[in-house]
C-alpha cells in the first residue's frame, strides 16, 4: 500500500488547491486526524531482563508501581492517553503485592483496576500475551477480570509475520482459555502486529480488517475483527508521530480518514531509567500544537476502535511507513 501513499501524493500535486479548501472548511463527514496511543508492556521474567526483577523481587515491583502511578497522573495533567497492556506474570504479583500496605495511593485498589477506572477515556488496561507458559489471551483477560478489570478486547501484540507464525487468524473466533477454569474470550480488535526480535514488523497506519495471514494489509469488509496499526511504534520518542503529521499537513493523506500511530513505552523501565518518565512528558508537551489545530487526538486504543467505527463509518485505511 505504499503505492496508495504515492498516487494520493501525485493527486495533491494536481489538485492542491482543492485538497487544501477541503481540510479547512467544513465538509461532508469526518475531517482527517492522527489519533496516537502510548502503549506499555509489561513481559515475563524469562523473557525479557528489565521486566524479570519487577516481577519477581516485591521491592522493585513497587518501585515500579510507584513510577506507574506517577507516569499515569503525568498523561493525565497532559490530556494524553495511554493502553497499560500486561502480561499474566505482572498480574499475579498485584494479586500477592497489592495489599492494604501499599494501596494507599491507589484509593485502596490494585494499581490495574485504579488504572482502569483512573479516567476510562484516557487509560484503558488490556491483556498482552505471548501465549506461552500455559496462558493465552483468555487467560490474561480472565486475570484481569480477577483484580476488578473489565475485558476491553484489544489483542495487545500478537506475531504478524512471518505468515507461518501468525497468531492472529484464530483470533476471530471466540478462544478459550489454558488454564483452569478456561474462560471464554472474544477479541474485539488487534493492535501491535509484530515478528520475531522485531525484525520484520507489518507496519501501518490506520484501521482495517485484515482479510488473512497472506493478505494481512488488504481490508475484509466481512471480517469483525479490526486492526489498529501503530505506524512506527515509536519507542519512547515521538519522530514517527510528527512525521506521520507531516504527511497530514502537507496533505499526502486522503482527506476524511483516520489515521492512527503508537508510541511504546517501557513499562518495567518507568522506575529504573530516569530519563523515562520526562521523556513521556516531552513527548505529550512536544504534540500540544497538534492537539491544538485538530490533527491530532490522544485516544485510548478502545477509544479509537469506537471513533472508527461510529465517527469513520469503518472505513479501512492502511497507510504504510
Ligand atoms: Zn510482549
Amino acid at each position: 500500500m505504499g503505492r496508495r501513499l504515492i498516487t494520493w501524493a501525485m493527486l495533491g500535486a494536481v489538485a492542491l488547491p482543492g485538497v487544501a479548501g477541503s481540510r479547512a472548511t467544513a465538509q461532508q463527514g469526518p475531517r482527517a486526524r492522527v489519533y496516537a496511543t502510548l502503549v506499555s508492556h509489561n513481559e515475563e521474567a524469562i523473557s525479557n531482563p528489565p521486566c524479570a526483577p519487577v516481577v519477581t523481587n516485591r521491592e522493585r515491583y513497587l518501585a515500579n508501581r510507584a513510577a506507574v502511578v506517577d507516569t499515569a497522573r503525568l498523561v493525565l495533567e497532559r490530556g494524553g492517553a495511554w493502553d497499560f497492556q500486561s502480561e499474566w506474570q505482572y498480574l499475579q504479583a498485584v494479586a500477592s503485592w497489592d495489599d492494604a500496605a501499599v494501596t494507599g495511593d491507589t484509593e485502596g485498589k490494585n494499581v490495574v483496576r485504579w488504572l482502569a477506572e483512573l479516567a476510562p477515556d484516557r487509560i484503558a488496561v488490556d491483556a498482552h500475551s505471548h501465549e506461552r507458559s500455559g496462558w493465552n489471551y483468555a487467560d490474561v483477560a480472565h486475570a484481569l477480570a480477577q483484580l476488578g478489570v473489565p475485558p476491553t478486547g484489544i489483542v495487545g501484540g500478537f506475531t504478524a509475520s512471518p505468515v507461518e507464525l501468525e497468531s492472529w487468524t484464530r483470533l476471530r473466533a471466540p478462544l478459550t482459555g489454558r488454564r483452569p477454569p478456561y474462560p471464554a474470550w472474544q477479541a474485539q480488535a488487534l493492535w501491535g502486529g509484530a515478528s520475531p526480535g522485531h525484525r520484520d514488523d507489518p507496519r501501518a497506519s490506520g484501521v482495517w480488517r485484515p482479510r488473512d495471514a497472506e493478505h494481512y494489509f488488504e481490508d475484509d469488509p466481512a471480517s469483525t475483527l479490526p486492526n489498529i496499526g501503530g505506524w512506527t511504534a515509536d519507542v519512547a520518542s515521538g519522530d514517527g508521530l510528527a512525521t506521520l503529521l507531516d504527511l497530514l499537513r502537507t496533505n499526502r493523506l486522503e482527506p476524511g480518514r483516520m489515521y492512527t500511530a503508537t508510541i511504546m513505552i517501557p513499562q518495567c523501565n518507568l522506575d529504573s531509567d530516569p530519563a523515562l518518565q520526562p521523556a513521556v512528558a516531552a513527548i505529550l508537551d512536544r504534540f500540544a500544537p497538534d492537539v491544538a489545530t485538530g490533527d491530532l487526538v490522544w485516544a485510548t486504543l478502545p477509544s479509537v476502535l469506537r471513533t472508527w467505527h461510529e465517527e469513520y463509518a469503518q472505513v479501512p485505511v492502511v497507510v504504510r511507513p
